[in-house]
């Protein structure tokens, strides 16, 4: 899809979300990570839109913010800074959604980040103090920070997304601190989906195979990883970022209502192979 097509307004006459139809009608849906027209949380936002939901977004930090306005301007009730290394930057975008909203559905978080030095050499050189803590902090506690903050406005029936990378499961190269990162960012999706089950509130993750996005770019061999791939999947080609929206769909609506704490594939198979050969 070109990128001029991605930036049309969501909420085109006739489409569910003028109409008041759809998977996600009356739902008000909080997407982080939105970089560019190619994020995975753009792609999750779209989807939702389409479906009739209402949507606010954060990005971090006014560099981001002048290439994210404009793209989310025709859909967004609010478009707020929050850079996740911040507790008191969390603490306002909650206060922020509240000013909107007096209720949140679903939480899309979906971001990352490692140190550049740490994505590429030799896992034990690369993975500095420095490199695991800035990695754990903005791919993996973000999450609980987020939620603590956003969960008095999150009411039973509501639910939380994450994006995670295979590299959490088993080895890929390259992918090192980022893969620790992941790791912790998928077991923390088990015990936050346990203990905000008595809340009724939801929480789950897509795995979802390589894409060309701006944090991809940051991890070395990205683009022969893609070629590659495609002929390596069971299903023998690579993913978009619309079928990641479109799984993200079934699992913040309520069609997913008794799915929690699960980590849903969306790699064209890649996940499932061993050892075969072609
Ligand atoms: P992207 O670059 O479009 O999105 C990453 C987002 O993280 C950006 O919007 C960036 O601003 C945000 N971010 C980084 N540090 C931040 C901070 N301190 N505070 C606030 N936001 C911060 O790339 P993407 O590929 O769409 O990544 C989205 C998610 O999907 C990430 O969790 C990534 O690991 C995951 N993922 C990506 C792939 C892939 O191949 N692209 C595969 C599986 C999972």
């Amino acid at each position: 899809m070109a990128p001029d097509e991605k930036m049309a307004p969501l909420a085109e006459a006739g489409s569910a979300a003028a109409t008041g139809h759809g998977l996600m009608a009356g739902k008000r849906a909080l997407i982080t990570g939105v970089a560019n027209e190619r994020s995975i949380a753009w792609a999750i936002a779209e989807r939702f839109g389409a479906e009739g939901a209402e949507l606010a977004f954060t990005y971090q930090g006014e560099g981001m913010g002048r290439r994210v306005r404009p793209l989310v301007a025709s859909s967004a009730k609010a478009v707020i800074d929050c850079d996740v290394l911040r507790d008191e930057d969390i603490e306002r975008a909650a206060e922020d959604v509240k000013r909107v909203w007096d209720r949140l559905d679903v939480l899309v978080h979906s971001i990352a980040f490692a140190p550049r030095e740490a994505l590429e050499g030799r896992f034990v050189e690369a993975t500095s103090r420095d490199a695991w803590r800035i990695a754990l902090e903005v791919s993996a506690y973000s999450l609980v920070g987020l939620v603590r903050a956003m969960r008095p406005l999150m009411v039973p029936g509501s639910s939380i997304l994450t994006l995670t990378y295979y590299g959490a499961e088993k080895v890929v190269t390259h992918y090192n601190v980022m893969g620790v990162a992941k790791a912790a960012l998928e077991c923390t999706v088990r015990y936050m989906a346990q203990d905000l089950g008595q809340d009724g509130i939801r929480v789950n993750a897509i795995s979802a195979g390589p894409l060309k996005t701006l944090a991809a770019s940051g991890i070395r061999g990205m683009r022969s990883m893609l070629a590659e791939n495609a002929g390596k999947t069971p299903l023998r080609r690579n993913i978009t970022q619309e079928d990641v929206g479109d799984a993200a769909l079934f699992l913040c609506s309520d069609l997913a209502r008794n799915v929690t704490g699960e980590i849903l594939h969306v790699d064209a198979g890649q996940s499932i192979v061993g050892a075969v050969s072609m």
